[in-house]
């Protein structure tokens, strides 16, 4: 039986700190669990929020290694472990590199986990983040659900990836930090829902602040997003990670320069907005 699947991103800043926006983490609730895609600042408030948990996920699959999307990786990692009552390793996917970058947050935890062992009798298991790198093709296939991978563009950060949900007849693309490329279309095709990280072309360049100007050309623009899920056919486009974070009463904007290119629906994505998902 296929269950309900609904999207809530958790979190739609970006690297620069934001009173009302957490750092990139997108929720996708299929009929298999909850699977959180990114991990950003804040994650588990905003998990919270969602009426979810760490000790609630079924899989974390990362886009990339950029720090904005796994800066609360060992939140997720420490939080889930002492928060079970068994030994409950997270699978994780995400580019090649994950592994490393788990092993070594480990590391860096090794004081936590060792004072939290001696501490508590009934634990007696470490944190396990198990982690399977992925680059393209199905990398999660369970009941009704399956989870492709395609290599995407977020050059010179490399490798990323994009992926696909697709619970029965019901689908959604998570596109993470890239421009528009062969890998991001083949997974669009025919989706329901696209969730693109977006930047705001018209408005970082001419800045003259080289260390803003320089993210233009590895992100999608709204207009980039928008030709996208144009081709790909489709319905729902949502618009996360806005650089610059949109200015109060400016949001229509935003939709505005995504509807010049799409005829479908677009959402710009604000903390714990649920987006249901109808085949
Ligand atoms: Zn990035």
């Amino acid at each position: 039986m296929v269950g309900p699947m609904e999207i809530v991103i958790l979190g739609s800043g970006s690297p620069l700190p934001d009173p009302h926006r957490a750092g990139p983490a997108t929720l996708v609730r299929t009929s298999i669990g909850d699977l959180l895609f990114d991990c950003g600042r804040g994650v588990l408030m905003r998990l919270a929020g969602a009426g979810s948990a760490a000790g609630a996920l079924r899989a974390l699959l990362l886009t990339h290694l950029h720090s904005d999307h796994i800066t609360d990786l060992n939140d997720v990692f420490t939080t889930r472990w002492v928060t079970s009552f068994a030994p409950s390793p997270l699978p994780c996917l995400g580019p090649v590199g994950t592994a490393t970058v788990v092993e070594r947050m480990e590391t860096m935890l090794e004081p936590d986990i060792g004072y939290r062992l001696e501490h508590h009798d009934d634990l007696t298991w470490r944190p396990s983040l198990p982690v399977t790198e992925v680059t393209a093709g199905v990398v999660l296939s369970e009941g009704d659900v399956r989870v492709t991978a395609a290599p995407t563009d977020h050059a010179p950060v490399h490798p990323t990836v994009g992926y696909r949900i697709d619970d029965g007849d019901r689908s959604v693309v998570i596109a993470g930090d890239t421009v528009p490329c062969a890998g991001l279309d083949e997974l669009c095709a025919g989706a329901d829902v696209l969730v693109h990280t977006v930047i705001r072309r018209d408005l970082i360049e001419g800045t003259g602040i080289a260390r803003l100007e320089d993210i233009v050309d590895y992100h999608s623009s709204v207009e980039d997003a928008a030709r996208t899920a144009a081709k790909a056919g489709v319905a729902t486009l949502v618009l996360t990670h806005p650089v610059p974070a949109p200015a109060p009463g400016t949001e229509g904007v935003w939709i505005d320069q995504a509807a010049a290119h799409f005829s479908g629906r677009v959402l710009l994505a604000e903390d714990l907005l649920v987006v249901p998902v109808s085949g």
